[in-house]
């Protein structure tokens, strides 16, 4: 045996599988990507308490003689575990190193593939169905983001795509939870009408939603330029027509909200057309102006879905 096996064995640390797994699990627990363990010690602290490991087991040391500089390097058992777990996570394209991730988002995380945001729901048993609501980041979702999000708006804009085959394609879907992925973060997890920012109480949810403003029924583009985010209750007014923007993104209202009974829209003191929608009050936005809804998508939803 080597002489790390002979310490893990001594050490009686966790199994290279066991930790892998856990890994995995974090992973899904921050969304997808976790730092670096040399500069994430909370992570590593994190880990290692999911195994109640000693404090001997979290510091002792492993030392590794360096032949070429003659030097002997200490490094600690629990941190060599965890790296060589998350080595073999990411040779089986589970995982991405920090070092792949880095140039797609400049920041030195794993991050979980595809792949191994499958295995984690499958650990975690949680139906694969879910994967579609949940906002965790995955590499290949994120490249989608970067696509979306770091082209220039177009000065003309057609928000409609071409008719899309009835099968769902894996690149249709890594797109359209792209799309829900740079709409929902460039806005700040807020309604961008109400401003409500609220997750489920598991935390793994969040409320709001990445509208089509050229609705994806009439082929609306997966384009952050035909998105904006909406919670439940305001994508619902937005898709039935009930408002609309204009041009400088400000709510315009239907006139039909003029016409209707006393109690229509009503719950106690709340009105749905005074409190909950705003005339002429402007909208929430992204910090980038070139992440703004489009002038032609917000035109074609005055024209075709808002009830004037
Ligand atoms: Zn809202």
């Amino acid at each position: 045996m080597s002489y790390e096996g002979e310490m893990l064995k001594k050490m009686a640390m966790p199994s290279k599988q066991e930790v892998e797994k856990e890994l995995l699990k974090t992973l899904f627990r921050h969304n997808g990507t976790v730092k670096e363990f040399s500069t994430g010690e909370e992570i590593v602290n994190e880990i290692a308490d999911i195994f109640s490991l000693s404090e001997e087991q979290r510091i002792v040391p492993l030392e590794r003689v360096y032949k070429k500089e003659n030097r002997i390097v200490k490094t600690p058992l629990w941190h060599r575990l965890l790296y060589r777990a998350a080595d073999s996570l990411s040779n089986g394209n589970l995982i991405i190193k920090p070092s792949v991730t880095q140039k797609l988002t400049n920041k030195k995380e794993w991050m979980l593939t595809e792949n191994g945001f499958d295995k984690a729901l499958e650990l975690l048993n949680i139906p694969i169905e879910e994967k579609d609501n949940l906002l965790i980041k995955s590499y290949e979702v994120e490249k989608e983001v970067k696509k979306i999000t770091t082209k220039a708006a177009p000065v003309d804009y057609n928000p409609i795509g071409t008719k899309k085959k009835i099968t769902v394609t894996r690149e249709a879907n890594l797109r359209s939870r792209g799309f829900r992925q740079a709409v929902i973060e460039n806005y700040d997890y807020k309604c961008c009408v109400c401003g409500l920012k609220i997750k489920s109480p598991n935390f793994q949810f969040w409320e709001v939603e990445a509208a089509h403003i050229v609705s994806h029924t009439k082929n609306g583009k997966d384009d952050i330029w035909n998105g904006l985010a909406l919670c439940h209750l305001h994508h619902w007014a937005f898709d039935v027509g009930w408002f609309s923007l204009t041009d400088d993104y400000k709510i315009i209202i239907s006139s039909v909200s003029k016409k209707v009974p006393i109690d229509f829209g009503k719950m106690g003191n709340f009105s749905f057309f005074e409190n909950g929608l705003v005339e002429n009050k402007n909208i929430l936005l992204p910090q980038n102006s070139s992440l703004f809804p489009h002038k032609k998508s917000i035109e074609w939803h005055r024209n075709n879905t808002f009830y004037k």
